[in-house]
């Protein structure tokens, strides 16, 4: 089995060509960082623009890679959602076009299960059930995937994701968007004083699993008015060096509330799951946050104290890439879980599947399980 994987559900459009077995035999990733920083966030018709312009060579490229033709695929899987539909829908179309052209079934996949799932790539006795933390920037959400395609939400934010408060906090510190804020904010954190400034720790008077960013973003922002510090239009390039430290400490108070209540989660997390199911033994951290290495550090220390162990792919394949999506169309393909290919003369305007807003899972009501 050889499977080619589309992605375009937000600002990168990737695709991977990816074995049965695991092997990645390509990857290719075309990122907008450029027009992120210039328009300060995902304008979605300008996105999908980017996508058109980029998923030609991009495919052609992940196939070339792989020294493949697409007529050697066994499948095409890509991104349905969730995402921006004038995304998604770019994606989605150049998959239908290379299997309604070489009679390929086609495989529709969610993006966050594939954030969770590309971790059994990485790690190959990492079996059902597991519990995940996928933190991205458009999620933040506790799972239990208790079997492929069957999955109990036990956490998720009440409004932001952490990716965007690095994101935000980033834009503000007048940080260097195009290296992604993320990455960017990571960096400036480590000359700074993570204990200067005593932001709050989110929700620790709610007993649940859920997240909230938003109230930290607040924090921050007050901080750095009240610094008169550093502005969008003020870039630390060109600031002194007190106040570049004081950007520094922000950064990495910031930093260490924003995991602080990522392991408060966890922890009540791995109680929950264990409670569900006594037999998981692994967390896997994944989404593009996950990349970060002090947010894997941390929550390695949460994991081993439980005596479980953490997952946590590459950042490579934690950050928005084509491999998540071609490994999870195997899994499910192998699954017998995919839909026949499409016709070849499929018209231009013909309504494709999309699922723009789409859950992982259904929900799980502690109260309703206790009272069982
Ligand atoms: P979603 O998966 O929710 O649809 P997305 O696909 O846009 O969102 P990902 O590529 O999965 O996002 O993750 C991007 C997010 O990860 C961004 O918010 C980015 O700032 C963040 N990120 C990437 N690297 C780091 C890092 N080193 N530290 C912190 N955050 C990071
Ligand atoms: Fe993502």
């Amino acid at each position: 089995v050889v499977i080619l994987g589309i992605e375009t559900s937000c600002d990168d459009t990737a695709a991977a060509v990816v074995r049965g077995n695991g092997e990645i035999l390509s990857q290719v990733v075309s990122s907008q960082a450029d027009l992120l920083a210039r328009y300060g966030g995902v304008a979605p018709k300008m996105a999908e623009e980017a996508h058109i312009v980029a998923i030609d060579k991009v495919v052609q490229q992940a196939l070339d890679n792989a020294n493949l033709a697409a007529q050697d695929l066994s499948a095409v899987a890509a991104t349905i959602g969730p995402g921006l539909s004038l995304c998604l829908r770019v994606g989605v179309c150049k998959a239908r076009r290379i299997a309604g052209m070489h009679n390929l079934p086609i495989v529709g996949i969610h993006h966050m299960e594939a954030h969770a799932l590309v971790a059994r790539l990485v790690e190959k006795d990492l079996h059902f059930p597991f519990l995940a933390l996928l933190i991205s920037g458009g999620h933040n959400l506790l799972i239990l995937a208790r079997d492929l395609g069957h999955y109990v939400q036990l956490g998720t934010t009440i409004d932001d994701a952490i990716g965007e408060a690095y994101d935000k906090t980033a834009r503000w510190l007048g940080l260097d968007m195009k290296k992604g804020g993320g990455p960017a904010l990571e960096e400036l954190a480590r000359e700074g004083d993570a204990d200067s400034i005593k932001f709050s720790i989110p929700m620790r008077q709610h007993k649940d699993c859920n997240f909230s960013y938003a109230g930290l973003k607040t924090q921050v922002r007050l901080a750095i008015e009240s610094r008169k510090i550093c502005t969008e239009n003020n870039p630390i390039s060109s600031a002194n060096q007190d106040d570049r430290s004081s950007r520094a400490d922000i950064a990495a108070s910031f930093q260490r509330v924003a995991v602080l209540h990522l392991e408060d989660r966890c922890q009540r997390a791995i109680e929950w799951a264990l409670k569900i199911e006594p037999s998981i033994n692994s967390l896997v951290v994944s989404g593009g946050v996950a990349s970060n290495q002090y947010v894997r550090t941390r929550l390695s220390h949460v994991v081993n104290n439980s005596g479980l162990r953490l997952v946590c792919p590459p950042p490579s394949l934690c950050t928005d890439n084509g491999v998540m999506i071609a490994w999870t169309g195997i899994e499910h393909f192998l699954a017998g879980r995919f839909d026949p290919p499409p016709p070849a003369n499929e018209p231009e305007n013909y309504l494709v599947d999309l699922r723009p807003r789409w859950p992982l899972g259904e929900e799980y009501s502690q109260g309703r399980s206790e009272a069982r």
